[in-house]
């Protein structure tokens, strides 16, 4: 491997690496290796591309972001950093709140599948 010397740096955290350009022309897939130094890195970035070009909303980048490891998160560069900590830290809503059932000793029975209705409705919240 003498021909090993860095000469990309990864778009996400900067670290610099290896790629040999004329290796990834003649492939057929996206050549992540010329943007980033992983595949972990490379799909946080297509995250992040994604929702600066709004394709996808802050929702689901945040989404996105969190099915990945951000334990490197502090390592990255600081316009990819700045750009995950914005996205992630969106306020949670609140959640919505379930009406009161006024009578509930009379029509308890009768409230307990509408109840059950709203619980899951409470739980589908935060999709
Ligand atoms: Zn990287």
């Amino acid at each position: 491997m003498a021909n090993n010397k860095i000469n990309h740096y990864c778009i996400i955290c900067g670290k610099g690496y290896h790629a040999c350009d004329s290796c990834m022309e003649i492939r057929e897939f996206t050549p992540w290796r010329l943007l980033a130094d992983k595949p972990s890195c490379f799909q946080i970035y297509m995250i992040l591309d994604k929702y600066k070009k709004n394709l996808i909303s802050k929702d689901e980048a945040r989404e996105q972001l969190l099915h990945h490891d951000l334990r490197e998160k502090d390592t990255y560069k600081e316009s990819a950093r700045k750009l995950v900590d914005e996205i992630l830290d969106e306020p949670k809503k609140p959640r919505r709140k379930r009406p009161v059932v006024e009578t509930v000793n009379t029509v308890i029975e009768a409230t307990t599948a509408q109840n059950t209705e709203l619980q899951n409705t409470d739980m589908n919240d935060c999709e």
